[in-house]
């Protein structure tokens, strides 16, 4: 039997029945015959972080056990994200509406920089719908660059924003139904 690694998954959509597609897209994943799935957080409803938007995103992180690379990881996620009617153009500042959104945030404590695959994913220590379900879920969690736990990483953040040095990240926990 080919060995296992552990991935932490991002999963997001603001546009179309969020919840429906989230809940879906991760039960899909599990029916893939390398990826055993082990949790799914809470989804958490939240103002878009980093574009424009009037449409609130729901996200929920992921931790999945696989036998595929992260760069065979990252092309089947894509193909759900498309499965899902994900438009494959991306706008002018990088970012836009999506059906689904899925992002490798950690494969074990790899770190790698290509041109289509960065590990840890590089805005985890910003996002607070990232850090709030990772913290749910896995607080102790070590960052593989900083060593720094989920709960520490939300918490500065949290700091962060209370000292106004960024902006306010409005996010809501929800419950799946
Ligand atoms: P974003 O998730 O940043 O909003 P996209 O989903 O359109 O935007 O992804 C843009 C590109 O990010 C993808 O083509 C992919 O190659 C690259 N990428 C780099 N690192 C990762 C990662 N860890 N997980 C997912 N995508 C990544
Ligand atoms: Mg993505």
């Amino acid at each position: 039997m080919s060995k296992r690694t552990r991935a932490w998954i991002g999963l997001g959509s603001n546009l179309g029945d969020s919840r429906t597609i989230l809940q879906q897209a991760w039960q899909g994943l599990g029916q893939e015959k390398a990826i055993i799935l082990i949790t799914l957080s809470s989804p958490y409803v939240t103002e878009p972080v980093g574009m424009e938007s009037e449409h609130l995103f729901l996200n929920a992180i992921g931790i999945l056990e696989t036998s595929l690379t992260p760069e065979s990881l990252l092309p089947l996620l894509q193909q759900v994200e498309l499965g899902f009617g994900r438009n494959k153009k991306t706008g002018a500042d990088g970012y836009q509406d999506r059906l689904l959104d899925l992002d490798i945030l950690y494969y074990g404590d790899q770190v790698l920089s290509s041109s289509d695959l960065n590990l840890p994913h590089p805005h985890i220590a910003d996002r607070l719908f990232v850090l709030a379900p990772l913290t749910e879920i896995d607080p102790d969690h070590s960052d593989p660059l900083t060593g720094k736990t989920a709960e520490s990483m939300q918490h500065e953040l949290l700091q962060r924003m209370k000292s106004g040095e960024i902006a306010f990240q409005e996010i809501n926990r929800d419950i799946w139904f």
